[in-house]
């Protein structure tokens, strides 16, 4: 793959590479540019230069490239499924729901093109107006992680080109696949050079660089938390505006009342999808002692029913690459150590030989876990989840609201009263009840705490990539009074 930069694609200026290898199979994809500072700035140079005729352009002919471009993505959808199985480890279903999401997400902010408003709003006397104009930010740097890397892009490109913004995008250097290939869907669809940039390499390289570069406006980042940090401090440096999407550890709570079988549906997509590598992803489930025995019995039941290997029939992808796996491995070794009783997996699975070198774990559940417990307080990113039996709602809010994290939780119960008063305590950005994620391109995805700032998605998302700008207007003729200014000084002038 190569770099995209002013319309051209080029290879890092220092013709350096890196190596993907596929969480599938263990074996060397292919390699990508390990893009340098000097293609960070010409790439920051091109966007600089295109964004004045790409901001004059006007909202619905921007629209039209957005519609061009997820027309092409609907019409080839079958090479980014495969990419996606490739490089990112997905088994057949994901990779199909994440191109849906994909075009959905594009679509959805085309449509904004004659739905976007500024104010006018009164002044001090009847000839004083504020016109508030939503203007764009300028050169938006968008950084996307590997977990869904079609869906980050397309929920950062979307939004930041529709409202006139120009673009660098810095994708995982797990996933640069799936980025090369919507840009060149967003090349074919007529996107004038210099409007979008690919550059990928190194995050803490490039990453850092791109940061801090002072003709930047806006950062959007989906990411760890400590990654989310970092770029907080340098973004200081040129007053960057940040939406950041970060980690998460969302609670599963299932009350006595629930429907078992929907709520154990439910969890099995909400801790399996994505091999646990999810924001949204169960990551600690509390489950009601009247119905804890029934539910776990059935839990394990299905566990020991999910597949791995080919991607084409399989339940359950592998890791993304083997540090993560080895970080799987150790949360459960750590686990095991401090005495916990591993109900199910443990270990990594014995599977046909062409995916024995893949970086599969098997479902492991972890029981009795401790609020206190690393298990229950750090986000474990994986096929992985510990349980605990809770027996009261203050219990429940208390536990549910004890985390760093605050993106995604779950409930699943028959009481109206106590949805009602979940949706009011449970401080999460998002609150399923009765029902699975993911979140919707019509919903604010954002979360509470560490999660971090602003979020994506409805029209408070697409105003996240405008800044409100004021020009105050007074269209009386004539002398103007002016309290701490002498008329006197004026005379005979
Ligand atoms: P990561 O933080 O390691 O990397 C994210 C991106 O940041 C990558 O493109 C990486 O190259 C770049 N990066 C790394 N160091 C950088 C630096 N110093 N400066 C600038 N950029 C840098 O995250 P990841 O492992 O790719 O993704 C997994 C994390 O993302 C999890 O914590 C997950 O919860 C979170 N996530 C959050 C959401 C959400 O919507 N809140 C969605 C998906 C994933």
């Amino acid at each position: 793959m190569q770099l995209y930069i002013n319309g051209e694609w080029k290879d890092s200026s220092n013709k350096e590479i890196l190596n993907k290898y596929s969480p599938d199979t263990g074996k060397l994809l292919g390699t990508f540019p390990a893009g340098t500072k000097n293609d960070v700035d010409e790439a920051i140079d091109a966007a600089e230069d295109a964004f004045d005729s790409w901001s004059d352009l006007g909202t619905p002919e921007r629209a039209k490239i957005l519609y061009k471009a997820a027309d092409l993505i609907k019409q080839n959808r079958n090479e980014l499924e495969m990419l996606l199985k490739n490089e990112g480890g997905k088994i057949k279903a994901e990779a199909h729901d994440e191109v849906d999401g994909v075009i959905d997400q594009i679509l959805y902010y085309a449509e904004f093109e004659r739905k976007l408003t500024g104010n006018i709003v009164e002044g001090s006397n009847s000839k004083r107006k504020i016109f508030q104009y939503k203007v764009p930010y300028g050169i938006v740097v968008a950084i996307t992680p590997w977990n869904f890397p079609a869906a980050m892009v397309a929920r950062k490109l979307a939004p930041a080109l529709l409202t006139g913004n120009t673009v660098v995008l810095k994708p995982s250097s797990d996933t640069p696949l799936a980025s090369e290939w919507i840009v060149k869907k967003f090349v074919e669809a007529g996107i004038p050079k210099g409007v979008l940039n690919l550059v990928t390499g190194k995050g803490s390289e490039i990453g850092d660089y791109i940061v801090e570069h002072r003709k930047i406006s806006l950062i959007t980042m989906t990411g760890s938390t400590s990654t989310g940090q970092k770029i907080m401090q340098k973004a200081s440096n040129n007053m960057a505006k940040l939406i950041l999407e970060l980690g998460g550890k969302a609670p599963f709570i299932v009350w006595k009342d629930a429907d078992i079988k929907r709520a154990l549906k439910c969890m099995t997509w909400a801790k399996y999808l994505n091999a646990g590598q999810s924001c949204i992803a169960a990551e600690r489930l509390y489950i009601h002692e009247d119905i804890y025995d029934s539910f776990m019995q059935k839990f394990l039941e299905v566990t020991k029913r999910i597949k791995m290997g080919n991607p084409d029939s399989s339940d359950l992808g592998p890791l993304i690459n083997k540090g993560a796996l080895d970080g799987i491995k150790k949360v459960v070794e750590d686990a095991r150590e401090s005495g916990y009783n591993i109900l199910a997996g443990g270990k990594t699975p014995d599977l046909e030989p062409a995916y024995k070198n893949g970086y599969f774990y098997e479902p492991t559940i972890i029981e009795n876990v401790n609020q206190t417990s690393p298990l229950f307080q750090e986000e474990i990113f994986g096929p992985v989840i510990g349980t605990e039996k809770i027996s009261t709602t203050e219990e429940l809010f208390h536990k549910a609201n004890d985390s760093k994290y605050g993106l995604a939780s779950y409930l699943f119960t028959e009481d109206p009263e106590l949805m009602l008063e979940a949706s009011e305590k449970i401080r999460f950005g998002e609150v399923y009840i009765n029902m699975p994620g993911p979140e919707a391109s019509q919903g604010y995805h954002t979360g509470f705490r560490l999660t971090g700032q602003a979020g994506e998605g409805s029209i408070y998302g697409i105003n996240e990539y405008l800044k409100l700008k004021n020009v105050y207007t007074d269209y009386s003729k004539g002398n103007i009074t002016i309290n701490t200014v002498r008329d006197s000084l004026f005379d005979d002038l």
